[in-house]
């Protein structure tokens, strides 16, 4: 039987799309189609999902907006789960609380709208607040960690509360990456002025008219320690490098933008920068990127 008509039988009230195209659900606009995607109405459909999932041994993937993956240009055998529909959005008692699924834009406009602080620098990354939180999602001045008291999500199955120290939040990592789904977040709701509110925005969202234009995945690798990975693959002299339909960004040596090309040159690009970075500087790169598929 295929995968999604097994879903449709298990799961009649379950909105499932078959022929899921990775190319159009991504930023960096390029991958082969899952044979279905699944769009549970709530945390415990969710649950049921992804313990039926498990249960069968059904491969699967959690994708948010798809901001940070490449997917192969392969098929997909599997599943992929999009809790976009789980995008409440709450505040009171000095709490914020984000469904999943709520995209970052109405994150940052939901609390900035109220008054709440500290959500600006956030402004403008593409990303839903399930994989905000799972990428550990920010910038130099503030991440998902900075704001996260605690995370409702699915494990083995079942729902569970993580306290923000269960989360093992680091660089571009989080325990969620482990196969564990955030269907929520609770974060903190500090009031803070509406003009300072106001005048951070727009640095936020002036600093990020600088990013590179075109379909990329945003940075590719983790800067490590001592200096920015954009700066050590300038200094190897890759800015404009190319393999098939993939460059190195001319603007930030750390996008690899998309001009038409397939998941297989993406890929390859980015293993061919790591390796010429590792050759000549020494320094081995971690992607900051996820690979679905293989
Ligand atoms: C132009 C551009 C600019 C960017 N700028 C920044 C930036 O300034 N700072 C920054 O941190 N990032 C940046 N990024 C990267 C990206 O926006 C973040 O990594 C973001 O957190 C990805 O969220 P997503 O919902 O798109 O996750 P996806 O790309 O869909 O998924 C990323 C990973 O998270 C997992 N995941 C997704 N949802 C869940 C969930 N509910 N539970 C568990 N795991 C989940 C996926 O399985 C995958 O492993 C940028 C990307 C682009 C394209």
């Amino acid at each position: 039987m295929e995968i999604s008509a097994f879903l449709r039988e298990k799961f009649p009230r379950l909105a499932v799309e078959d022929n899921f195209s990775f190319a159009a659900h991504t930023t960096i606009g390029c991958g082969g189609r899952a044979a279905a995607a699944a769009y549970p109405a709530d945390e415990e459909e969710t649950a049921a999902l992804l313990a039926l999932l498990a249960r069968e041994k059904i491969p699967h993937v959690v994708l948010g907006l798809g901001a940070n993956v490449l997917p192969a240009d392969g098929p997909f055998e599997g599943v992929v789960v999009r809790l976009s529909r789980l995008s409440r959005l709450a505040e009171g008692d000095g709490l914020l609380f984000a469904g999943a699924g709520a995209t970052g834009a109405a994150l940052v406009a939901f609390a900035c709208g109220r008054g709440i602080g500290g959500f600006e620098p956030f402004t403008g990354i593409p990303m839903s607040v399930g994989g905000g939180t799972a990428m550990n999602a920010g910038v130099r001045e503030r991440h998902f960690s900075d704001a996260v008291l605690c995370v409702r999500a699915v494990a083995n199955g079942k729902v569970r509360l993580f306290s923000a120290r269960a989360c093992r939040f680091a660089e571009k990592e989080s325990i969620f990456l482990q196969g564990i789904a955030v269907t929520g977040v609770l974060m903190r709701a500090e009031p803070a002025d509406p003009a300072r509110i106001r005048r951070t925005l727009a640095e936020f969202s002036a600093r990020r008219a600088a990013l590179p234009k075109g379909r990329s995945m945003g940075c590719t690798f983790v800067n490590p320690p001592g200096r920015p990975a954009g700066a050590l693959i300038e200094a190897c002299g890759l800015k404009g490098y190319r393999i098939g339909g993939a460059c190195v960004s001319e603007e930030h040596a750390n996008f690899i933008i998309n001009e038409g090309g397939t998941a297989e040159d993406v890929g390859r690009l980015a293993d061919f920068v790591k390796e010429e970075v590792a050759r000549k500087t020494g320094v081995v790169l971690r992607e900051e990127i996820r690979r679905i598929g293989s």
